[in-house]
């Protein structure tokens, strides 16, 4: 079916690219790709698919169990981490598709106990199965994950729940893009806490997981990871979303210049200059419905906020905020057309947005507008939408409708 012109293009090819850079940056460390929030906007299905022609047991993690059981179809052999955790009425559905949830509450323990037991049969003495989970726990967040002081009653309620096996624990760092390391270093202390603790219980986890986009794209933390996980004889796992789509978080502090900078342990983190080489993933387009020239002291939008100043070209886009084209962009940010940056002129409305064409030449009914990508040789990245809209790029990405199809590009 034929749609209203406007479109996100996914390069196959750069996400891949992308996989493959943050897999050599990590050296030792396994990667988790983050595919949560269908996959930052990128639409899960495809992008998984793709990722798992790379290895198709990737580990991934996904927001809940509902997106889960829609990965597992398209990802029968990747290994599922639902990291919001489990509600109760889909323990079950979280066993049945085999996802490994995210535990840190007794109630999660007791859901996901519940659902081993209904699936055997009451006369079976000893289980021939064992669930799978990821303890989290919280080193600082105070977000999700279990505290310290709550961990010992936490374990010995694990040890009433023969159903279930903990395969790994991990945690949530806060400030990893912080590059003097300090927040860091006392999070992974507490963490090391934890894994003690764990340990002296009798759990083996295979995987000791934390870190993000930032922790793969610095030298440092990915390291004391690797070292740690080896401590307790498993394997040190990253979780990259936002890199794996392209962009680096924004780094702060010390060690930003990236030459000559080594750190040791945690004193600090330097950048990994691989940190260039990363792609974006998704290009916004769409084409010019409708044209009109406004005279001097005419007005467009909502409120008239956009003044003509001269004769004006006025180009119109079937893009508004229920598109996901923030509001915030309204009379700031710009568009490219025929490889030229164009204005938004005016509110950008529901579903409308009108840019200021004057000085770009020959504009015609059916060019190609590009939100997000290149065009010739001017390009607009989310990171220039964050800035427009004072947010990050992450809620930029996520935030493009349902509505706009996502088209896979090789
Ligand atoms: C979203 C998320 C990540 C990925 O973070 P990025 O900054 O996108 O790399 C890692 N771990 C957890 C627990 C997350 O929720």
């Amino acid at each position: 079916m034929a749609t209203r012109p406007i479109w996100a293009e996914i390069s196959r090819q750069r996400l891949l690219e992308n996989y493959r850079l943050l897999r050599r940056l990590a050296g030792a460390a396994d990667l988790l790709a983050i595919v949560k929030a269908n996959a930052y906007g990128h639409g899960i299905l495809p992008c998984a698919g793709t990722l798992c022609t790379e290895e198709a047991r990737m580990w991934m993690g996904v927001t809940g169990v509902q997106e889960g059981v829609a990965l597992r179809a398209t990802a029968p052999r990747a290994r599922i981490l639902v990291m919001g955790g489990v509600w109760k009425q889909e323990a079950a559905a979280a066993i049945a598709h085999r996802l490994t949830t995210v535990v840190w509450d007794s109630s999660h323990i007791d859901w996901l106990q519940t659902a081993v037991g209904a699936r055997r049969p009451a006369a079976a003495s000893r289980p021939t199965v064992s669930v799978p989970i990821h303890l989290e726990i919280d080193t600082g967040m105070s977000r999700q994950g279990v505290r310290l002081d709550a961990l010992p009653a936490l374990l010995e309620r694990l040890v009433a729940s023969p159903g279930l096996r903990v395969d790994g624990v991990m945690t949530h760092l806060h400030s990893p893009e912080s590059l003097d390391g300090r927040a860091t270093a006392e999070q992974f202390g507490q963490f090391r806490t934890a894994l003690d603790l764990i340990a002296a219980h009798g759990h083996h986890p295979v995987w000791i997981h934390a870190g993000n986009s930032a922790t793969v794209l610095t030298e440092g933390s990915a390291k004391a990871l690797i070292d740690l996980a080896a401590q307790y004889s498993a394997n040190a796992m990253l979780r990259p979303g936002l890199a794996l789509y392209g962009y680096a978080p924004r780094f702060s502090g010390a060690g930003l210049s990236l030459a000559g900078f080594s750190a040791s342990g945690f004193s600090g983190a330097a950048l990994l200059s691989g940190v260039h080489l990363l792609q974006p993933v998704l290009s916004w387009r769409t084409r010019i419905v409708s044209l009109c020239t406004i005279a001097p002291g005419e007005t467009a939008g909502y409120c008239a906020t956009f003044r003509a100043a001269r004769p004006s070209r006025l180009a119109l886009l079937p893009a508004g905020y229920a598109d996901g084209l923030n509001r915030r962009l309204s009379n700031r940010g710009s568009v490219l057309v025929r490889g030229q940056r164009a204005p938004i002129a005016g509110r950008i409305s529901m579903d409308l947005t009108t840019i200021d064409v004057t000085d770009i030449p020959g504009v015609e009914i059916g060019d190609e507008v590009t939100l997000i990508g290149e065009q010739g040789r001017e390009r607009i990245t989310a990171y220039d939408h964050a800035d427009w809209a004072d947010t990050i790029p992450y809620e930029i990405l996520c935030n493009i409708a349902a509505r706009v199809p996502r088209v896979m590009k090789d």
